[in-house]
């Protein structure tokens, strides 16, 4: 089983000052949790936390029982990440402060929604707000999906969007009963290869994408040798029409990676795993945590949110030197390579040089089921003697 995830912004029409107070007055709570946790000088878990401000956030800014642990919960995973950055050397000890836009809301708990309405609870008690729905939101209340915590969103034309997460549970074939794998390589002489088990493959090139070509061919050269700022240069200056045509493209991409999966009845997709790099390379210390390419990452999310939706699994591996290892002897040099071809200088064995890296993500996809295998086999027998 995988949990499906989808965020879905709807559009509430009102402009109820009710909204605005309660926002306000979560906001303050927030800042005044922040104060305490500060004061710590470390961040502590939420139940910690919330024993020590409940009674404050309930009389001195009058917020709702389920409020108040929304609250609490919404500035301790900010601490916790703040932690973790200065782990890494990226930054010092200090009080964060939030900005009165967004309030998150328990499902049941704090609000309801239906297609057509939302009901939420705010500082006057609870009331009922109508919905704006759009086409691409209305699957999501088909009964099939179930909602988690959402956040209400004041936008900063002052209108008020509510961020649904939308949650399914999808059924998957074990991995262990997996057959058909497929390797996803992306950003070489095409935006995309792909490559199965039974060995078809698909080349996709969108003409229209040289420049998110570009930004792949940078991202590539990030995760295979050291790390490098350009990638996220180049990423920094990106106008907002270019990000709106990479997320289109991105669409379109994994929509037909997918389509193509499904097609040759493939049960787990490998993907280079892009977090392994970020923390497990030797690199130095400026560059090894930058965040990745964000066209990259969104591009995996959307083969991942894709590929679950039609019970495809997916599957991080080792992303370094796929480009370069013999997919039959397992041979690495980059004297294997020769341009647009691949010659092993060990086996002699040879294929285009583009297939090369799915070939390879593909069968470390399946080799991973083995690991799992082992995996699970080891903490059987680990948990054996106990029980
Ligand atoms: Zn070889």
């Amino acid at each position: 089983m995988a949990t499906l995830t989808k965020p879905v912004q709807i559009k509430v029409i009102t402009d109820d000052p009710a909204l605005d107070r309660t926002i306000r007055a979560f906001t303050d709570g927030m800042n005044f949790v922040s104060g305490i946790i500060f004061g710590f000088g470390k961040p502590k878990g939420s139940n910690a936390v919330q024993h020590q401000v409940y009674g404050d956030l309930r009389n001195r800014y009058g917020l709702k029982s389920q409020m108040a642990c929304n609250a609490v919960r919404q500035v301790v995973g900010p601490y916790l990440a703040l932690r973790e950055q200065i782990t890494i050397g990226q930054t010092v000890w200090q009080q964060l402060t939030f900005r009165p836009t967004a309030m998150t809301s328990s499902y049941h708990r704090d609000f309801t929604i239906t297609e057509t309405t939302l009901g939420i609870t705010t500082l006057d008690g609870r009331k009922s707000y109508p919905l704006k729905m759009y086409d691409r939101a209305r699957k999501f209340f088909d009964g099939s999906w179930t909602f988690g915590a959402s956040k209400l969103v004041r936008h900063r034309n002052g209108q008020y969007y509510f961020h649904l997460c939308c949650e399914k549970e999808v059924s998957l074939k074990p991995i262990e009963k997996a057959t058909t794998f497929m390797g996803v390589d992306v950003g070489q002489n095409y935006l995309a290869v792909t490559s199965t088990t039974d060995q078809k493959c698909r080349f996709i090139c969108g003409g229209a994408a040289k420049n998110l070509h570009r930004v792949y061919s940078q991202m590539r050269k990030r995760l295979q040798q050291k790390g490098t700022r350009s990638a996220m240069r180049v990423l920094k200056n990106l106008s907002g029409r270019e990000q709106r045509l990479m997320t289109a493209i991105n669409h379109d991409v994994s929509r037909n990676l997918v389509a193509f999966a499904v097609q040759n009845r493939v049960d787990v997709i490998g993907l280079e795993d892009l977090t392994g790099i970020r923390t497990h390379t030797k690199q130095p210390r400026d560059d090894r945590y930058t965040h990745h390419s964000w066209a990259f990452f969104q591009l995996q999310q959307f083969i991942t949110y894709k590929a679950l939706e039609h019970g495809i699994g997916v599957l991080s591996v080792d992303p370094r030197y796929t480009s370069q290892t013999c997919p039959r002897c397992s041979h690495i040099s980059k004297n294997n390579r020769h341009g647009r071809s691949f010659r092993c200088e060990c086996c002699r064995y040879d294929l285009h040089a583009d297939l090369i890296g799915a070939r390879n993500i593909e069968s470390r996809a399946r080799d991973s089921r083995y690991t799992c295998e082992l995996q699970g086999r080891l903490s059987t027998a680990h948990t054996e003697p106990t029980s």
